[in-house]
């Protein structure tokens, strides 16, 4: 009886308890929402300061306020970043380094942020020249499937500026079979630098095992041939060099140029200058290469007379016109006229020395030697000679 009295009276304190309730519910939520909007705004005010301070070049004042936002609200991460990607453009590195360091140090950085700081700070130190420190924070996020590709990309050129050919080999294998873009033209070339640098100390067998590699990576590989024609050159096995010089023809004929003085003197040592010519002609039919017309006509001339050389030249100049046809052709000629052709000879030389006989595919860079690796844009086999 009791029980039910209790019962009873819970029930009715209940019925009259139940509006207050609602009534104090209501005025806690209502405060809970005005306090939320009030915090927002006053991240608002603060992030407007940031944006301020940016506007008016006050980037100190900026990068503090940005700190202490990102404390109290990790969704400004975005806009921090972006603050530190300004500072390491403008080549301020060094509060770059502060705000990522920065950024880092806070135990509740959230972990799907972590990588994206540390490549950044990675990049800080690439930037200012801290190579073994930023290669040990990309080997960090390395395995970060998110950033597989710009870790490698960094990593692989932190390799190339210390010239750790083995290292970059390793993260380009490694990418690649993760499935990356292609990497075998580059990988190819990091087999030719370990080539050529065992080659200049003489170790022939080494080199040759590692220019082949090279192809085995990429058969489109010119330098590779180029290395093996001139290890075979190196033994006197000229048969040989010419058959890696052919090579070149299928691979880029752009860059067949490079090839074509050692090609002449392989087949001078095997005493088939013929060979020599008709494979040359033979090219300069199907290609119409400008940079061949000098060669065949020194080749004609020294086989068959300067009339013969004269003639093909002549045709040469007609069929595709070049300041370089026509400064041989000039030269060709003033062993016999007079000193008239020598001053045209002398002012068509000068034009065609002032151009640049080598121009990067990819940026557009010039340069009168060859190199493999563009210093511009750091394209990898992207120079090729220039018809004047
Ligand atoms: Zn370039």
């Amino acid at each position: 009886m009791t029980e039910y009295l209790d019962i009873s009276i819970s029930s009715q304190w209940t019925i009259y308890l139940l509006p207050v309730l609602g009534f104090l519910l209501g005025i806690f939520l209502a405060r809970r929402r005005f306090k939320k909007q009030k915090k927002q705004l006053r991240f608002s005010n603060d992030y407007f300061q940031g944006l301020n301070y940016l506007l008016n070049d006050e980037q100190d004042k900026a990068l503090d306020i940005f700190i202490k936002l990102v404390e109290t609200d990790w969704e400004t991460i975005d806009t921090s970043l972006a603050l530190g990607t300004i500072f390491r453009r403008n080549g301020e590195i060094d509060k770059a380094i502060k705000l990522h360091q920065n950024l880092l140090a806070r135990p509740s950085l959230p972990a799907e942020y972590k990588a994206t700081v540390l490549i950044a700070l990675a990049k800080d130190y690439l930037q200012a020249g801290w190579l073994d420190r930023a290669e040990s924070l990309f080997k960090d996020v390395v395995g970060d499937a998110e950033f597989t590709s710009e870790a490698q990309k960094c990593l692989m050129s932190i390799y190339e500026q210390e010239q750790e050919w083995e290292n970059a080999i390793n993260i380009a294998r490694r990418f690649q079979s993760r499935g990356a873009k292609s990497l075998s033209a580059t990988t190819a070339q990091y087999y030719c630098e370990l080539s050529l640098q065992v080659f200049n100390q003489n170790d022939l067998k080494e080199a040759e095992v590692l220019a082949t590699q090279a192809l085995t990576v990429n058969k489109d590989c010119v330098r590779a041939s180029m290395l093996l024609a001139d290890i075979a050159i190196t033994r006197g096995r000229y048969q040989k060099a010419i058959r890696f010089l052919h090579q070149v023809e299928i691979q880029n004929i752009q860059l067949f140029p490079l090839v074509v003085e050692k090609l002449v003197l392989s087949y001078r040592n095997t005493s088939n200058l013929n060979k020599a010519l008709s494979y040359l002609r033979n090219l300069d039919q199907k290609y119409q290469e400008v940079s061949l017309v000098p060669v065949i006509t020194s080749l004609t001339s020294e086989m068959f007379g300067e009339e013969d050389a004269l003639q093909y030249l002549s045709e040469a100049v007609l069929r595709k016109p070049s300041l370089k046809s026509l400064s041989t052709l000039l030269k060709l000629q003033t062993t016999e006229i007079d000193q008239f052709d020598n001053l045209i000879s002398t002012v068509v030389e000068a034009i065609t020395s002032k151009n640049y006989d080598f121009q990067c595919e990819r940026c557009g860079y010039s340069a009168n030697t060859h190199v493999w690796l563009c210093p511009s844009c750091h394209g990898w086999s992207s120079m090729i000679p220039k018809v004047h």
